[in-house]
């Protein structure tokens, strides 16, 4: 099984994700909780190089999905594939849509080509379900913002930026609906952890 949380800044997916890890682990399960990007030591650098180089110095829009095209490639083959060929369950913070809605919608370039390319680094391995954490990106920086997580990078970005990539999740989504669970990120987090937790029982019973 192979689960993946999306959403924008601040919208409390590494919270999640953990919540739904020890749950699964109290069941006995072999979970790996694995991100992007960055999961890899090769995944580390290529998340420096994309994440620290800002301003003049921030890769162009086509080198950034390439890059994030390489940090999924090499996250599939040696972490999520071998994982889920052994029958552990996956858990990923961020994976394909990601790069649909900030490289594509965000960064304004072709959609189907940056889906082309995701697909060619995965060998067309899509997750079982993803979990969009819907945030308003007011909201959703705040957040950050109170943590002081990257929020200079962020801040770098506009508003209409954010809100491009919001509504790409959304569409993503609503394209498919059977494979998303869409929970608004302002509910408390119990809640939302609650209905994450009853998705992915549909899937394990056994
Ligand atoms: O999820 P996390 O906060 O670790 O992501 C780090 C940053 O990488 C995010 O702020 C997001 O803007 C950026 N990112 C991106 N494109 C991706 C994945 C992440 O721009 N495909």
């Amino acid at each position: 099984l192979f689960v993946v949380f999306e959403g924008g800044e601040g919208a409390g997916k590494s919270t999640q994700l953990a919540a739904l890890a020890d749950r699964l682990r109290e069941q006995g399960r072999d979970v790996v909780v694995t991100r992007e990007p960055g999961a890899t030591a090769v995944g580390e650098r290529i998340r420096s190089l994309v994440l620290e180089n800002a301003g003049d110095e921030a890769p162009s829009a086509r080198a950034e999905a390439l890059l994030y095209a390489a940090d999924r490639a090499h996250h599939v083959a040696t972490v999520v594939r071998p994982a889920l060929v052994r029958g552990a369950v996956v858990v990923s913070d961020r994976y394909v849509d990601s790069s649909l809605a900030y490289q594509g919608a965000g960064r304004t370039l072709p959609v189907q080509e940056v889906s082309w390319l995701s697909s060619w680094a995965t060998g067309g391995l899509k997750p079982d379900l993803v979990v969009l954490l819907d945030v308003d990106p007011h909201t959703g920086l705040s957040r950050v913002e109170s943590r002081n997580q990257g929020a200079d990078r962020l801040e770098a970005e506009s508003i209409a930026f954010h809100e491009r990539v919001r509504y790409a999740f959304l569409d993503l989504a609503a394209a498919d609906p059977k494979r998303y669970l869409v929970l608004d990120a302002s509910r408390p987090a119990e809640e939302i952890a609650e209905a994450v937790a009853r998705r992915v029982d549909e899937f394990l019973v056994d």
